[in-house]
């Protein structure tokens, strides 16, 4: 039986939001695309026109990556004192957070995503540029005084240079924020490419940006299409670092195209997490933090926990519980107040999503809950989505959805559960809920994930490092080395006093 779920969420009011026409942002000015061409973004939950961008041409993607070029070696940002990049990066800050309501809103209109989330996602991003501005002035190479009395060693961190920054639409302003206040603390320059679909957020950032003295060309904006504005930052030998975030298709795509290039490539990539489930577990908190963390942004999100592994003996009893909440989850409208899931971002993720029920189904999967889209109504949503009676093999088991749907394995025991939690090509984050500290401790030294959390789900800190294992990326965002990864360090080998040990004998 697939219980009834509780009525979609139709906002009553209508926002005055004006059409957002975004152009690029290169060398510090404004200008069109080349060829003059424009996409227009048509909002999933309505399908009404919220903003048109510029589609930038080769040429377009060579003169941002000639400005940030020049800005990098010619400019003043990565001579400038940490501290004083540190106060333009605080001023960006207050400039996010004097524009929440303006961000949250296109981002909500472009993506799906409740207001709600949005405006906190936003406040998070005005976070992110203080913990950077700390780092710009803590960030600091080593010495060696260890190596003998005649000898000194220093070790610098120098900003690594150009960096491109391909972000995806699912988190567009919060990933962006994950990498360039640090690449620009660090002193990089940058050449960013948001998703065709969200790009607001990253070019009103821009002018942010502008208001609070960042000099030309340290960030520039080019929009269009992955293939003809992303793949050109992997391909140019002036680009040194590429940052990518999104779907591990592309990235390793991409990191193949870098590699030619000898340049660093840093991917945040998909996720198929397991949240791990004991008998003697918080049974509320459990229950609220599988449902929170599948459904949370439509289950479009890197880190979603999308299976959950449950101990053989209370199978029965965690569905029953689990599709009881999730039932309740206000889904709607996502300028309505109470909606705490909106539309899914496009038609084509939403046929992906569909396609991956219909084959996790004809496998074996029973649909407990939902499985299919709301019939009423217009924009694209989804219904919280639970299938049970998974196993470990199967390709709902395994592969990234990024939908809400939830698939629930059995396991027999602990050793058995860290089995099947390692079981695929990812390693993004996990959880483990016990009141055992022994169980907690054993999953989480067992599982092969960047993140683990421990009685909890979701939880992010900017102090805290994040990325993956395995096909889930490479290198991590955040935490207090989050500046040394836009960074490549040179070994200064001082001699002290008269150089006596010669390789040839000394002259008479
Ligand atoms: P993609 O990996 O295709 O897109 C991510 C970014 O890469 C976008 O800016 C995209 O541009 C760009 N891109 C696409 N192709 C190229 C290319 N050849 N060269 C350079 N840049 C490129 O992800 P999608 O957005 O299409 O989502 C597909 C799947 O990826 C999802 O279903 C999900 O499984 C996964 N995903 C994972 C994310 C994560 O956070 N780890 C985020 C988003 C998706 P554009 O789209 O504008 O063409």
């Amino acid at each position: 039986m697939n219980p009834e779920l509780a009525p979609l969420l139709v906002a009553s009011h209508k926002t005055d939001f004006e059409v957002y026409h975004g152009r690029l942002y290169i060398d510090g000015q404004w200008r069109e695309a080349g060829g003059g061409e424009r996409v227009e973004r048509l909002s999933p939950a309505h399908g009404e026109l919220v903003s048109t961008y510029a589609v930038a041409t080769p040429e377009d993607v060579d003169a941002a990556i000639d400005a940030a070029h020049r800005a990098f070696h010619h400019g003043p940002w990565p001579k400038m004192k940490g501290a004083e990049r540190a106060r333009v990066l605080l001023a960006i800050a207050d400039g996010i957070q004097a524009q929440i309501e303006r961000l949250a809103l296109i981002e909500s209109l472009e993506n799906g995503k409740p207001l709600t989330q949005a405006r906190a996602e936003v406040a998070g991003c005005a976070d992110l540029w203080q913990y950077a501005a700390s780092l710009a002035r803590t960030t600091s190479g080593d010495a060696y005084n260890t190596l003998g009395e005649d000898m000194l060693g220093l070790v610098l961190r120098q900003p690594i240079g150009v960096v491109g920054i391909i972000t995806p639409w699912n988190f567009p302003l919060w990933i962006l924020c994950q990498k360039l206040p640090f690449a620009m603390a660090a002193g990089c320059t940058c050449v960013i490419k948001p998703s065709e679909l969200t790009s607001g957020t990253t070019v009103m950032l821009m002018e942010i940006l502008e208001k609070a003295g960042v000099p030309a060309g340290v960030a520039n904006v080019v929009t269009g299409k992955g293939s003809r504005v992303g793949q050109p930052l992997a391909e140019s030998p002036r680009v040194d670092m590429l940052s990518f975030t999104g779907s591990t298709h592309v990235g390793s795509m991409l990191a193949g195209v870098a590699s030619k290039k000898l340049k660093k490539v840093a991917l945040e990539l998909g996720g198929k997490n397991p949240q791990i489930v004991f008998p003697d577990c918080d049974w509320d908190a459990m229950v609220d933090a599988v449902v929170f963390g599948v459904y949370f942004n439509a289950g479009e999100c890197c880190n979603s926990g999308s299976r959950v592994l449950v101990h053989e003996s209370i199978v029965e009893r965690f569905a029953a519980a689990v599709i009881e909440r999730a039932r309740e989850v206000p889904v709607g409208d996502p300028l309505h107040p109470d909606a705490k899931v909106g539309a899914i971002v496009s038609e084509q993720q939403m046929n992906d999503i569909l396609g991956h029920i219909e084959t996790g189904v004809s496998a074996g999967a029973k649909v407990r809950l939902g499985g299919g889209r709301y019939a009423s109504a217009n924009g694209l949503y989804l219904q919280p989505t639970v299938l049970t009676d998974v196993t470990a093999d199967m390709g709902v088991a395994r592969e990234e959805i990024f939908g809400p749907v939830l698939s629930v394995i059995a396991f027999r025991d602990l050793d058995h559960a860290i089995e099947i939690a390692n079981d695929t090509a990812y390693g993004l984050s996990a959880a483990v809920w016990s009141s055992d500290i022994d169980t907690c401790l054993k999953v989480a030294r067992g599982v092969d994930a960047g993140t683990i959390w421990v009685n909890t789900f979701l939880d992010g800190y900017p102090e805290l490092p994040f990325g993956g294992f395995k096909a889930s990326g490479v290198g991590r965002e955040l935490g207090k080395q989050a500046v040394e990864d836009y960074t490549e360090t040179k070994t200064i080998q001082l001699h002290i006093g008269e150089r006596k040990n010669l390789w040839l004998p000394a002259k008479k």
